[in-house]
């Protein structure tokens, strides 16, 4: 299964990144620190407003850029074992917003 990185460290290409959510309505992402953190690692549904919606925090769209970038799959368990790799530890919680998956 495949695992989709989204890092866009100027904040000007958010575009593949939206395409991939409106793409995979059943996907899964998962935001983490640009700087790897074994406890920062929160899962999302690839539905939920608070990783696309724009608001005065995310200035005006960057959801993968500053401090920020996202793993997105359509499998939960690749999506952990890819984070596992990257930094040491699984998902460290889920999205209060959009429920547990
Ligand atoms: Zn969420």
């Amino acid at each position: 299964m495949t695992v989709t990185l989204f890092d866009n460290p100027d904040g000007t290409d958010e575009a593949p990144y939206l395409r991939w959510l409106s793409e995979h309505p059943g996907g899964l992402v998962v935001n983490l620190r640009r700087r790897p953190d074994p406890a920062y690692a929160v899962l999302h549904r690839a539905t939920c407003w608070t990783i696309s919606r724009p608001t005065l925090r995310t200035e005006g769209g960057p959801f993968t850029s500053r401090a920020y970038i996202k793993a997105c799959a359509t499998d939960k368990s690749a999506l952990q074992a890819w984070i596992v790799a990257r930094q040491g530890a699984g998902f460290s919680k889920r999205c209060a917003v959009c429920g547990p998956v």
